[in-house]
């Protein structure tokens, strides 16, 4: 990548180390941008189960060199199915029945490991400023700079800040407004943690069961075979006290799962042991311009779908090489870049935050009838005749014209 910028490298501020600040640290850096960047956790965030990557997203981790890396980490998941109460199968979906691109794709990796992925190439690349532990607690933008205070009490300067804070995101808070503004609560919550893998569990599959009650739970494989990812989606009322009490999130997860079939119990005994626990509401987050000034916002902070849209992971990462690239192109003047992004990225997230049909309560019915219902449903889902339209619904946000940036990177 070339870096005879007549101008210095602009200085960047990156608020979150999660898949879209990393990836645009990673893409910055082999730009010849060595941006800094601050993590609120005190250290990498582990957790979370598989996310996937295809057609585009796919793309970008090829053309960004990682492929390699996260060949590593890839889970061999072989499909998914539903089981009943006593853990007998009723529904199978393998994933050549959908061409690798259904509820499992060809390349999964769990989002800790993929998060592991990018650090190790981030490292690689030479490293940038890595702040764990340290937030912005107030910014102040003018014509040609913004100005940092930090949660330690540092002062910088900087020429661009990307938020890449995720869902409730602190950036865009200060800078756009309240989170209520933009955020859609979608009806319920999702919980991931890692548990030992039960006997019962087959191996190289994501099995999920639905519990009366609005509630369903999952299992699908870890990169080590002696552990699985749990996940739980609970349909319920929005509830402010759950955010940030984790006593809160695992009573209503445990109330959830109480005398439910299955591996509820072993779930249920698992949470409490899990140091990966993770529990958050799922909403969706639309903003009618994701910059102001020299303040940008990147992945979930902008354009959240949620674990329910299945993209999240893809945006973010598309969103970091994009605005990586017009950051790139344009370093001498780096604002120039962000109504680019914008205007190159939209197209592809309008499509990428669309829910699947019937959304949430699809996926979570209350009754024992509505989970019987919902088993014909996914019987007929299989059926050869529902193939090229559930092939069109699956596909609908691969047929995006992803622009090539490779003049600007170093790693090709
Ligand atoms: C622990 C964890 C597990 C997840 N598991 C799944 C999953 O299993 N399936 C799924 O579909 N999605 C999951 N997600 C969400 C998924 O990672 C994102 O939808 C997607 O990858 C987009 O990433 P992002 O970088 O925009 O946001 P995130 O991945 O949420 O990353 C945001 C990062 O910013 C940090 N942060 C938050 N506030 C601040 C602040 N004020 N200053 C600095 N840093 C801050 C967070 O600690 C986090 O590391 C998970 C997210 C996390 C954090």
């Amino acid at each position: 990548m070339s870096t005879n910028h007549p101008a210095p490298a602009p200085r960047i501020l990156i608020a979150g180390g999660g898949i879209g600040g990393n990836a645009v640290a990673l893409q910055l850096l082999r730009a010849g941008i060595r941006a800094t960047v601050v993590e609120r956790a005190d250290a990498p965030r582990p957790g979370g189960q598989a996310v996937d990557l295809r057609g585009p997203s796919r793309e970008v981790a090829d053309r960004m060199n990682l492929l390699p890396g996260i060949r590593e980490y890839q889970l061999d998941e072989r499909g998914m199915k539903f089981v009943d109460a006593e853990g007998r199968d009723i529904v199978r979906m393998p994933t050549e029945l959908f061409d690798g691109k259904g509820a499992v794709a060809e390349i999964e990796i769990t989002r800790g490991d993929f998060n592991q992925v990018l650090l190790e190439a981030l490292a690689e690349a030479g490293g940038v400023d890595y702040r764990y532990g340290e937030w912005i607690t107030e910014l102040a933008q003018d014509e040609t700079g913004v100005d940092i205070t930090f949660a330690s009490g540092m002062r910088d300067r900087f020429d661009l800040v990307i938020g890449a804070d995720g869902l409730h995101s602190g950036v865009r808070r200060m800078v756009f407004g309240p989170e209520e503004q933009f955020s859609t609560y979608l009806g319920g919550y999702m919980s991931f943690f890692t548990l030992p893998t039960p006997e019962t569990a087959e191996n190289h599959w994501f099995t999920a069961h639905s519990l009366v009650g609005a509630t369903n739970i999952g299992l699908r494989p870890d990169a080590d075979p002696s552990t699985s990812k749990a996940l739980i989606t609970i349909r319920t009322e929005a509830d402010p006290a759950l955010r940030r009490d984790v006593s809160a999130q695992q009573d209503l997860v445990r109330r959830r799962l109480a005398g439910g079939g299955w591996e509820a119990a072993r779930f249920t005994a698992a949470m409490a042991e899990a140091t990966d626990f993770y529990f958050d509401e799922l909403a969706r987050i639309d903003m009618p311009t994701w910059w102001k000034g020299r303040v940008v916002l990147l992945g979930d902070a902008g354009y959240c779908g949620s674990p329910l849209s299945g993209h999240g992971t893809a945006m973010a990462l598309i969103g970091a090489y994009v605005l990586a690239g017009e950051i790139a192109a344009h370093a001498s003047d780096p604002e120039r870049a962000l109504p680019r992004y914008e205007e190159v990225l939209r197209p592809f997230v309008a499509k990428a935050q669309e829910l699947p049909p019937g959304g949430l309560k699809a996926m979570t019915p209350k009754t024992s009838f509505g989970i019987r219902a919902g088993h014909t449903v996914s019987k007929l889902m299989t059926s050869k005749a529902m193939k090229p339209l559930m092939m069109k619904m699956l596909t609908k946000s691969e047929s995006y014209d992803l622009p090539d940036y490779t003049t600007q990177a170093v790693s090709r």
